[in-house]
């Protein structure tokens, strides 16, 4: 299990999306920046034509903190079946273990 205790490694949230390109003009920078109240966390770029898919990236960035901080508290509401399904794998049956799944994403973001 990750220990859930330690303040995150990340920039604290919450995180926003700015457009930075609202007249959709040929520029170098990026279309779209994903920030926080201090700097800017990831710059995301569209291929022409395709701002609507670089949008929904960067949104999706931006609530990786929220995401993460609810898995983090639904890990903590459930308990690993892990142990039940030793005793039902033999018999055909098992259930998908919700504490490992939530486990292995939380370590995921956190892996460095
Ligand atoms: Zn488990």
């Amino acid at each position: 299990m990750s220990d859930q205790t330690q303040s995150p490694k990340h920039t604290p949230g919450p995180w926003f999306v700015r457009h930075n390109n609202p007249n959709d003009r040929p520029l170098e920078a990026a279309d779209f920046s994903v920030e926080s109240f201090t700097w800017v966390v990831a710059e995301v770029y569209s291929d022409i034509g395709d701002l609507e898919e670089a949008e929904a990236n960067a949104r999706l960035i931006a609530a990786a903190p929220k995401m993460k901080a609810f898995l983090v508290k639904q890990r903590a509401e459930v308990v690993c079946v892990c142990g039940l399904n030793k005793i039902a794998a033999p018999l055909g049956a098992g259930i998908d273990c919700t504490a490992c799944e939530l486990d292995a994403l939380i370590a995921e973001a956190e892996a460095n």
